[in-house]
């Protein structure tokens, strides 16, 4: 949730590999590669019933967002996607059959994926409900992902704070949480997301993590370069649910784009937003920094779909959502 690093010089061939690595990820990913070409009911998870399809991918990486659709020629006026134990309500849309000629079709799509922590791969089901009565089923295969692992040596006190911290840790920890479990059903965002900042990766989402020896939770997020004071802008149309100073995020701002999804701003010097504002896609919300633990200005960017936090990086270069 926050990088950490003892020095630029001892951190720099650590970057350089993991700058290798994600590029090689990204290269290789068959998940990647299958949502460029994702065209519906070719090679995917198809679910098909009651004049109704399910589309999703038929398989992603862990910790890896992918798009569920599902698609009616009969009328819905309510629908909701069901993953890995969570729900959230989707809107309903009347769209224009394909050339124009075809009838209307009613849509809903979801935004859902997989959290490096805490989910096994494996098999999982999707369930989407129309209605009342009808409910669709589709199976996605979730596979492992090499991620490489980077250890840092740290001074004591970063690596564990401080017993005095732990009930005000524990009580942002519940307060993000609560954030993060809201489901609104209005889809506010658009995909592709709109980079926070233009600077580079400096530490890829799922990266395992060694601080003095001891393995800790993996980075579930980006780090992106940015400079003190650097202009952060929103990634997609929503609205903001919490402005925070944390222990660990430091000046922090939680956005809701709708359906269970969020994006998150970590180590901001400074906020430009109060809670409960709308923001658009692109617009400048707060300044990167170095606030909470941290150890140089960067911005940590993190997405949270149905409460798991996933991969930001995909969002980039995702097929546009209509
Ligand atoms: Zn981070």
């Amino acid at each position: 949730m926050h990088r950490i690093s003892k020095g630029a010089a001892l951190l720099a061939p650590v970057l350089i590999l993991v700058l290798a690595v994600s590029v090689l990820l990204a290269a290789s990913s068959p998940a990647l590669a299958a949502r460029k070409k994702a065209k519906p009911g070719a090679g995917q998870g198809v679910s098909k019933g009651a004049g109704a399809q399910l589309l999703c991918p038929a398989e992603a990486g862990l910790g890896e967002p992918f798009v569920v659709r599902v698609r009616s020629s009969k009328a819905f006026s309510s629908a909701t996607v069901s993953f890995l134990k969570r729900s959230a309500p989707l809107e309903v849309r009347r769209v224009a059959g394909e050339g124009g000629k075809a009838p209307v079709i009613w849509e809903a799509v979801a935004l859902v994926g997989t959290d490096v922590l805490g989910t096994a791969t494996g098999q999982k089901e999707i369930l989407v409900r129309l209605g009342k009565g009808r409910t669709l089923r589709a199976v996605i295969h979730i596979r492992r992902v090499k991620r490489p692992t980077e250890s840092l040596d740290l001074s004591p006190e970063m690596v564990n704070p401080p017993a005095s911290e732990l009930p005000r840790i524990a009580a942002e920890r519940a307060q993000a949480q609560a954030v993060l479990a809201m489901t609104s059903p209005k889809l506010l965002f658009r995909l592709p997301f709109t980079r926070p900042v233009p600077g580079e990766l400096s530490s890829m989402y799922g990266i395992g993590r060694v601080l003095n020896g001891q393995p800790r939770a993996p980075h579930r997020g980006l780090d992106l370069e940015a400079e003190v004071g650097q202009p952060v802008v929103a990634a997609a149309d929503g609205r903001v649910v919490l402005v925070g100073d944390f222990y660990y995020a430091g000046r922090c701002i939680y956005v809701d784009h709708g359906q269970g999804v969020f994006s998150m701003y970590f180590h901001l010097s400074e906020q430009r937003v109060e809670n409960g504002q709308k923001v658009s896609a692109g617009a400048v919300i707060g300044l990167a920094g170095a606030t909470g633990r941290s150890t140089r200005s960067h911005l940590h960017f993190g997405v949270s779909t149905l409460g798991r936090l996933v991969d930001p990086a995909p969002l980039f270069g995702y097929d546009a959502l209509p």
